[in-house]
């Protein structure tokens, strides 16, 4: 065992909205989760709590043995090159080309000399099958194209965990298994990742262990085939009645 996340009875309250009521978990190093859940039940909340883009009204966040409550600005941004984050919508920067969204980060916030920035940020526009289009401009890109450099530009920064949240839902069908198969690829990899997903194919073939995330709760926590196939709570299997 070696614990890379650990949370413990996480909470989040926006004004009087009990989103997350008590939350513990603990992601291991290695480890894909898939979290699931009904619409409005706090899946976005809880992984930007790891992250602190939300700031937990109470509990912890443990992450490489550093409880994030206790951190200042400067271990805030270390924090975050260590968790690659990568949303529903593409959040490239339009007025740069696929290279350039690459190279930032790493040259600015990690002073990787240029030269090297590139060698990598091609390298891994190469895995995620995109080495042809380093020079083009985001809003040249399919969805599914911008995703998967999204993809690459969290990779740059080298992170320990990857955290997705819904990285296909707002892409057109044709373009989600390509998404996919890039974060499988990675996940065989050894890559760590927390993937809020709707993809039940994906989640039962690629997790570790499915959390299904109801009222506030982690209602189940288990391996796909005890969660998928055997459901204890209603709320679960209510839930995956609608989606299976
Ligand atoms: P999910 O990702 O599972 O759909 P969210 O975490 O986005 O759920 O939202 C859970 C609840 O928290 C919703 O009721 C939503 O309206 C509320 N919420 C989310 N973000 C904020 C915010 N920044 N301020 C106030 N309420 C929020
Ligand atoms: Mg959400």
């Amino acid at each position: 065992m070696n614990k890379m996340i650990e949370i413990q009875n996480l909470k989040k309250i926006y004004d009087q909205n009990e989103v997350l009521k008590d939350i513990n978990a603990t992601v291991e190093k290695g480890q894909v989760i898939c979290v699931i859940g009904p619409s409005g039940s706090g899946k976005s909340t809880f992984i930007r709590c790891l992250n602190l883009l939300e700031k937990p009204s109470a509990g912890k966040v443990v992450f490489d043995g550093v409880n994030l409550a206790h951190i200042d600005d400067k271990q805030l941004n270390a924090l975050r090159e260590k968790m690659g984050m990568v949303f529903q919508g593409f959040n490239l920067f339009p007025n740069m080309n696929v290279l350039e969204n690459i190279k930032l980060a790493p040259m600015k916030v990690k002073g990787v000399a240029e030269a090297e920035a590139e060698k990598t940020a091609l390298e891994l526009l190469a895995k995620v099958g995109l080495a042809d289009k380093a020079q083009q401009f985001p809003t040249s890109l399919s969805g599914g194209q911008q995703q998967r450099v999204a993809i690459a530009r969290a990779l740059a920064m080298d992170p320990e965990v990857m955290l997705f949240d819904e990285p296909t839902s707002a892409l057109d069908p044709e373009m989600v298994g390509e998404v996919l198969k890039i974060m499988q690829d990675l996940a065989q990899d050894g890559m760590t990742m927390v993937v809020v997903t709707h993809e039940m194919g994906f989640a039962k073939e690629v997790a570790d262990e499915i959390w299904f995330m109801a009222d506030g709760y982690l209602q189940e926590k288990g391996t796909p085939q005890e969660v998928f196939e055997n459901p204890q709570s209603d709320r679960a299997k209510d839930f995956l009645a609608k989606v299976l």
